[in-house]
């Protein structure tokens, strides 16, 4: 946990927790850490009620159990009743219980600051309030509750950059365990806009989807990415590249055709195009997404299930649904070597897909100490911050020179250099 940070306390706060005596200790801790406005609940009915009638709060630190209304129930009206309140949490249930709550919250679009065990003392509080960046502006206690900002773009920004080519690919590499060899890379999208900067996929896809602008992103995406993966052929790297579709585009018919035709046009091989999709792309009651991707799969393309873990699979989708490969999501992978559970996750994952025949990508690598770990467990791939962040395209083939590293298809013969590749890039004896 980290030192009490000098910056501004929160001015206001909500104790939430049906203790008078904890209630009260935790007022009074706030106080001294210069909290000026503390109000108090007996339980999360009151709570809403203080946030509805005397306005939104700077933070809440609440408890989970209470009798009435409990503090999971209260986390679902915080979004609506204090947009801009972070929460600590409280109780003394077991670690694994206050993960989920935190988890759930977070979910919610809550900023949890942490969680705390009770009794709650003063430096733990202290010590995550000065986590916290400088407390964010609270409307006066009787305005409405401002609702988060929307983005400054609108539908017809988003259409004129599609227009104008400003939706880039980067391309992120896969290493293969068993080579050493880069087997291929995934493509990821981001919006270079000369009024906003560089923006990450978070920031407009949502708002790219609502437009209904998917299929025409999807389209530039995988242009590109066919367009790189012949390039680098023609410059003898064997790669084979990713592409993200998202759920509403597996609902289109044509998809297998239009992959087949910018393959063909460029060159290269269906066989080298790997269709990234999420668990819960493939909830829709409509039949439309599994008949898609069965196609995908005659025509000769890779299915990758992506972000394994997140959602909410299961073992009759993975095996009904002809996936080639599973990517087992970074928040596990990156967490298997110190959490007994997340190595556990990442154990079965890869268990369950060796059952089942799937090439296996461990995705978030982000020390040599994961990359040892994924490869001690048979995964066959990684992909991760370790090997390298995503780059413009046009960078790869120098990045995979500088490092030594060959490419390969999954099916060519090891790699008979690969550990000298590996060692020079300093990623360790161990991997
Ligand atoms: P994803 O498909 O699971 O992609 C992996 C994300 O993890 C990427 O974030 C990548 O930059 C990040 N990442 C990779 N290695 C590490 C690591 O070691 N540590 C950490 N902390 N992060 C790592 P990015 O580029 O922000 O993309 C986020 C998501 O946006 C993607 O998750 C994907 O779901 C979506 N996305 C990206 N490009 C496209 C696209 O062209 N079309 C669609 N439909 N979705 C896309
Ligand atoms: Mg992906
Ligand atoms: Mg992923």
């Amino acid at each position: 946990m980290n030192a009490l940070d000098p910056r501004t306390p929160p001015r206001s706060a909500l104790v939430v927790d049906d203790d008078d005596f904890v209630r009260g200790a935790i007022a009074q801790i706030l106080k001294r850490l210069g909290v000026a406005e503390v109000r108090t609940a007996d339980n999360g009915l009151q709570a809403r009620d203080s946030l509805e009638n005397e306005g939104p709060t700077e933070l809440i630190v609440c408890d989970l159990m209470m009798p009435d209304s409990d503090g999971i129930e209260l986390m679902g009206q915080v979004q609506r009743l204090c947009p801009q309140g972070r929460v600590v949490l409280v109780s003394s249930s077991g670690p694994k219980l206050l993960r989920s709550a935190r988890e759930l919250a977070e979910h919610q679009g809550i900023e949890v600051l942490g969680v705390l065990g009770k009794p709650v003392r003063q430096a733990e509080l202290a010590a995550l309030l000065g986590q916290a960046p400088a407390a964010r502006s609270v409307p006066a206690p009787s305005a409405a509750p401002a609702p988060r900002p929307p983005p400054p773009w609108d539908e017809s920004q988003l259409s004129a950059a599609l227009q104008a080519g400003e939706f880039l690919i980067d391309v992120q590499p896969q290493l293969c365990l068993h080579t050493r060899r880069v087997v291929g890379v995934e493509a990821l999208v981001r919006w270079h806009s000369p009024l906003f900067g560089q923006l990450p996929p978070d920031r407009f896809l949502p708002e790219l989807e609502r437009a209904g602008l998917m299929e025409q992103l999807t389209d530039l995406v995988l242009r590109q990415a066919i367009d790189c993966c012949a390039a680098w052929l023609r410059q003898g790297l064997d790669l084979r590249v990713a592409v993200n579709i998202s759920p509403g585009c597996l609902g289109d018919r044509r998809l297998p055709s239009r992959i087949h035709d910018l393959a063909d046009a460029a060159g290269i091989d269906v066989s080298r195009v790997v269709v990234e999709v999420t668990e819960n792309g493939l909830l829709q009651e409509s039949s439309t997404p599994l008949e898609v991707l069965t196609r995908l799969r005659l025509h000769g393309m890779e299915v990758s299930m992506d972000d394994y873990g997140t959602g909410y699979s299961s073992l009759e989708r993975l095996q009904r649904i002809a996936f080639s490969e599973l990517k087992i999501d970074r928040r596990f992978v990156s967490a298997a070597v110190a959490d007994a559970e997340a190595r556990g996750i990442v154990e079965s994952s890869l268990s369950l897909a060796q059952r089942l025949g799937l090439h296996t990508v461990a995705e978030g690598v982000e020390t040599s100490g994961d990359i040892a770990l994924m490869a001690e467990l048979g995964c066959d791939s990684v992909q991760g911050y370790c090997v390298s962040r995503p780059m413009a395209p046009a960078l790869l083939p120098a990045w995979m020179a500088a490092q030594g590293l060959p490419s390969c298809l999954l099916r060519e013969p090891p790699c008979p250099v690969a550990h000298q590749c590996v060692l020079a890039r300093g990623l360790g004896p161990e991997f």
